[in-house]
């Protein structure tokens, strides 16, 4: 009898050879497997703030250098990590579905960029991204290199310059969470990876996948909330899971010292 190395089922791999349309959710559980922290553990400087306390408009109009220095360390930290396996295997999952004329969607909670490091394109940020910044009055892009001892200001009317993150008290960018909705819609398999699931829209999203008739996957060290609503349950790292199912597809891993598009 067939026994699995791997403790997903037949039946993923089946349907994900047979999917169209395939999408995925992603959340810190994957970045952190690289690395970066979560800013809410003890982190040197900035220990004695909370995310919520800097990482909201008020905070930023109320002291821009502080909120823009503490963007700058985090920055700085992601930087210093890589993408890891899952980031790739979800790069060469995208080339696998879309090499076979489907269509697939990655939509993350990830500020980090690690994602487009990996190599991933068709990709939705729905926190927005800390690698880009903008101007809060002209809105055009900035450069935050520049980052001395007064507030960032934009180099065209003089704005302050905030990063291109969702802040608690605002709502996700309608376009991010359109796109990612209509995947999640249309998908034939939906893979939620690295999430536990607790913040919504996104935590949505694998529930509308469902609903519409997906076969929907977790992949989580640990159950999320959402856990019990999903076809399945892959208990596991996502840099230890993903280039599994990768292989069991035959798709091609990309190394980690692969020039990246
Ligand atoms: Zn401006």
């Amino acid at each position: 009898m067939h026994q699995p190395l791997y403790p997903f089922s037949d039946t993923l791999v089946r349907r994900l050879r047979e999917a169209e349309r395939v999408a995925v959710l992603t959340g810190a559980g994957i970045s952190a497997e690289s690395g970066v922290p979560t800013f809410r553990d003890p982190d040197g400087l900035w220990q004695k703030f909370r995310p919520e306390e800097l990482a909201n408009v008020e905070a930023f109009l109320d002291n821009p250098t502080l909120v823009q220095g503490w963007y700058a360390h985090r920055r700085a930290v992601v930087e210093d990590v890589a993408p890891n396996d899952g980031h790739r295997a979800l790069a060469a999952l995208e080339r696998w579905v879309v090499g076979r004329g489907g269509e697939f969607l990655l939509a993350t909670q990830n500020v980090d960029g690690l994602h487009r490091r990996a190599g991933s394109e068709s990709l939705v940020e729905l926190h927005g991204t800390i690698t880009r910044s903008h101007c809060i009055d002209c809105h055009a892009p900035a450069h935050e290199s520049a980052l001395e001892a007064g507030p960032l200001t934009c180099e065209n009317c003089g704005g302050l310059v905030r990063p291109d993150v969702v802040w608690f008290g605002e709502a996700l960018p309608e376009e991010a969470i359109g796109r990612a909705t209509e995947a999640a819609a249309m998908a034939d398999v939906y893979l939620s990876v690295g999430t536990s699931s607790v913040v919504y829209p996104a935590a949505g999203l694998p529930q509308i996948a469902r609903q519409s008739g997906a076969y929907v996957a977790e992949v989580n060290p640990e159950p999320s909330d959402i856990a019990w609503r999903l076809h399945e349950q892959v208990r596991g790292r996502a840099g230890d899971i993903l280039p599994e199912i990768v292989g069991a597809l035959g798709a091609a891993m990309p190394r980690p010292d692969e020039p990246l598009p």
